[in-house]
This record gives structure tokens, C-alpha cells and sequence, in this order.
């Protein structure tokens, strides 16, 4: 199962909440064997209030980034056909909503929903 620290999910939601109600992108570092979100990784993207994206040419070549995140300022945590196509690429995928209440979903690159262990500090 998929592990990442409680204090990475805060960065997360602090993150989104500040750029709201545009969409917040960013990338996340760790481990592929081990199953582990290490860090978040900013890069220059392009947010607006539907969708954001990433100029391509920015984005690390290296097998640090493991996953993706990405904030929907209205509506659910579920991807969007876009959102899946998008997934491909990683492994593990975040969606975290700041509809009614904040609830954030993680996703493999089928798109299909997968668990999260939030561990302490
Ligand atoms: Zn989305």
C-alpha cells in the first residue's frame, strides 16, 4: 500500500487552499519499490479555474517523480477522462477536492481508485 506523511498532505492542502479557486498541480517525489511519497515537487504550471496544465519542456526527465497532484476546486475527487489520460504516466495519482468538504482520493494509472496510508509526522 502506498504510504506518505501526514505533514506532505498538509503541504498539499495548504498549497491548493492558497491558489483556490484555481487548480493546483504539482508533482511528488519517493519511491516506486518501497511505495512511499517522499516530497512534493513544484514546477511552473499553468492553473486556471477548469484545469492546469504543465509546459512539458519543465518537467524533470529523472525517475524521482513518481505521482501526481492535483487540486479540483469545485467537485469531487474523481479524475476527469483528461485526468486519466494524464495518470498514465505514474503510478500514483492525488485528487483532493475543495468542494463541500475536503476530501482527497488516490488513484493508480488505470485510474482506478487505490488506498493511501497517511502515517504520522
Ligand atoms: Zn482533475
Amino acid at each position: 500500500m502506498w504510504r506518505v506523511k501526514k505533514s506532505i498532505v498538509e503541504d498539499l492542502i495548504e498549497s491548493s487552499k492558497k491558489i483556490y479557486p484555481k487548480e493546483f498541480l504539482c508533482f511528488l517525489g519517493g519511491d516506486k519499490t518501497s511505495k512511499e511519497i517522499t516530497e512534493v515537487v513544484f514546477l511552473p504550471t499553468i492553473s486556471g479555474e477548469t484545469s492546469a496544465s504543465i509546459n512539458v519542456l519543465s518537467m524533470p526527465f529523472d525517475d524521482t517523480i513518481i505521482g501526481s497532484f492535483h487540486s479540483h476546486p469545485r467537485g469531487s475527487a474523481f479524475p476527469s477522462k483528461a485526468d486519466k489520460k494524464f495518470f498514465h504516466k505514474y503510478p500514483i495519482n492525488l485528487i483532493l477536492s475543495l468542494g463541500e468538504q475536503i476530501n482527497m482520493r488516490s488513484f493508480d494509472e488505470n485510474g482506478i481508485e487505490i488506498m493511501l496510508n497517511i502515517t504520522g509526522n
